[in-house]
């Protein structure tokens, strides 16, 4: 029996879990993450709380099961993705929090490459647009404000990396600066075609070459946990971005089949084999590439406040007391009343990509409720996430026949009648909602030599599977309340200036 070990650094927690070479879960821990909002629209992370939490993650997990970590064949790495860390190459303390995906300080900035007329180039080396989302503008910001820093970047003394990089910089004692491809090619310095970084790109954002981590396939050797640090050289043998790794682990091999991830956003990835160039907002992203495979690559569309929305229900409003209640409340009316929640708390992604929406609640009466308000919430998540798959589907011709569903939100079952009747099609939820820590330790796996990966997805199970239920003309009369309300909050911050 081979133990896998698989790194799950998530937006609001990290968590470690020890499957087996068939990717059975034996046993996980977990860390919440502190989030800090220097400045409305800033989000940011302390890379040393990420670093210490999967630390004691690792050391609990082990303990538990009673392993030391030279039984493990594996680790697999899976993060939050484009979130930007900056630290320094010889004593490996970063420079600065990191600079999480949702933060738009930097909206100015690819507001004025966009002016120049660059998204053309950027979206068909990069298959991403113009937004402060991906990491390159946050990047820049980051060598332009912290003085001294881009001298030092310049004499090779700095290292950027995304969580994944800073992980392994720490996991192998500094050892290794690496990236793999699915991570890389959410940077907007990555040329998804030439699998490499790219001149041009790096200049248009004023990015030094010598900050930049070596990009490796998937499966590859990233490097060995440091022994000083773990008593054991172990091999990180998978990297992936956590949607790429949820799209692995719910099976999601073949061309056409897609999945949806609710977590702190929703993220609806779609296994489109081939590089293709879409319209309406759609990223191109590399998926994974798989020993002696060419690069397998999807498209998403990228939410970012699904499950956010609830703990802003829950943190903002105190109107509960955690998410998990947010379904209790949500049955406790039989529809919405009108209300529409668009939860633009941080721009809005796919297909508006539009950095100054912000978020509103609209269609109040006398008679709205919490209730209401929390069933809003919910119709939100799965509206937006209609309006992405709508766009995918126009843009790449292919008809979702069914979506796979996963991520912490996934256990909410009213969400997922909600989703099937808004999409009218079913969605599936698999026995493990824990796809992208799945995925991870799968992608570890073959890296190691224990996995094969065309057996890699066929334990893939079913728990249950939601089918729409709503007649075509509630449907569509829903629909345009949601597609009324989302045009008044898009370009709500200029507006309002
Ligand atoms: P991430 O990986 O982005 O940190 P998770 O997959 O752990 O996210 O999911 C956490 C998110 O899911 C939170 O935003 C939380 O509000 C939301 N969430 C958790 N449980 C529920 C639920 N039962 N209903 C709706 N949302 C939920």
């Amino acid at each position: 029996m081979a133990y896998l070990l698989a790194i799950d650094q998530g937006t609001t927690s990290s968590r470690v879990t020890l499957y087996t070479e068939r990717g059975e879960p034996l046993g996980s821990a977990g860390r919440p993450l502190t989030q800090h909002f220097p400045q409305p629209g800033w989000v940011e992370h302390d890379p040393e709380e990420i670093w210490l939490g999967v630390v004691e993650c690792l050391r609990e997990v082990l303990g538990a099961a009673s392993l030391s970590l030279a039984e493990v064949a594996g680790i697999g790495i899976t993060n939050q993705r484009e979130t930007t860390v900056l630290w320094e190459r010889s004593t490996g303390r970063p420079l600065h929090r990191a600079i999480v995906w949702q933060d738009r300080r930097t909206a100015s900035r690819t507001a004025a490459l966009r002016e120049a007329g660059h998204e053309a180039l950027v979206r068909k080396k990069t298959g991403l647009l113009l937004d402060p989302y991906f990491s390159a503008s946050k990047l820049g910001w980051l060598l332009d404000e912290l003085p001294g820093v881009r001298e030092r970047a310049l004499r090779g003394e700095i290292c950027f990396g995304t969580v994944d990089s800073w992980l392994i910089y720490r996991l192998t004692g500094g050892r290794s600066l690496v990236t793999d491809l699915s991570n890389a090619s959410r940077t907007l310095l990555f040329n998804i075609q030439t699998l490499s970084w790219d001149d041009e790109l790096l200049e248009l954002f004023g990015v030094p070459r010598s900050l930049l981590p070596e990009v490796l396939p998937s499966t590859a050797c990233f490097g060995c946990t440091d022994p000083a640090l773990f008593g054991a050289e172990v091999p990180i043998t998978g990297v992936a971005g956590d949607q790429q790794a949820a799209l692995f682990g719910q099976g999601c091999h073949q061309p056409g089949l897609a999945k949806v991830t609710y977590g702190t956003g929703a993220f609806v990835v779609l296994n489109c084999g081939t590089c293709s160039e879409p319209g309406d907002g759609v990223l191109t992203t590399i998926a994974w590439q798989l020993p002696g495979e060419p690069v397998c690559y999807a498209l998403e569309g990228s939410i970012f406040i699904a499950g956010a929305a609830v703990q802003w229900l829950v943190e903002g409003l105190g109107l509960l007391k955690s998410p998990s209640e947010v379904e209790a409340l949500a049955r406790s009316v039989p529809d919405s009343g009108g209300v529409y929640f668009v939860p633009a708390l941080s721009g809005l992604g796919t297909p508006y990509w539009d950095p100054q929406a912000r978020g509103v609640i609209a269609g109040l009466t006398r008679g709205s409720s919490a209730g209401h308000l929390a069933r809003a919430a919910l119709e939100a998540i799965a509206f937006q996430t209609v309006d992405a798959i709508r766009a995918m589907e126009r843009s790449s011709g292919l008809v979702l026949r069914e979506l796979r569903a996963d991520g912490g939100a996934a256990a909410n079952n009213l969400l997922l009648e909600l989703q099937a009747d808004f999409l009218n099609a079913p969605v599936l939820r698999p026995r493990s909602t824990e796809g992208t820590s799945l995925g991870a330790a799968l992608l570890a796996g073959i890296g190691a030599g224990v996995v094969d990966p065309a057996r890699a997805g066929a334990d893939w199970e079913m728990d249950r599977e939601f089918r729409p239920q709503l007649a075509q003309r509630e449907r569509e009369r829903l629909y345009r309340g949601w597609g009324r309300a989302v045009r008044l909050s898009l370009g709500w911050e200029e507006e309002a200036g």
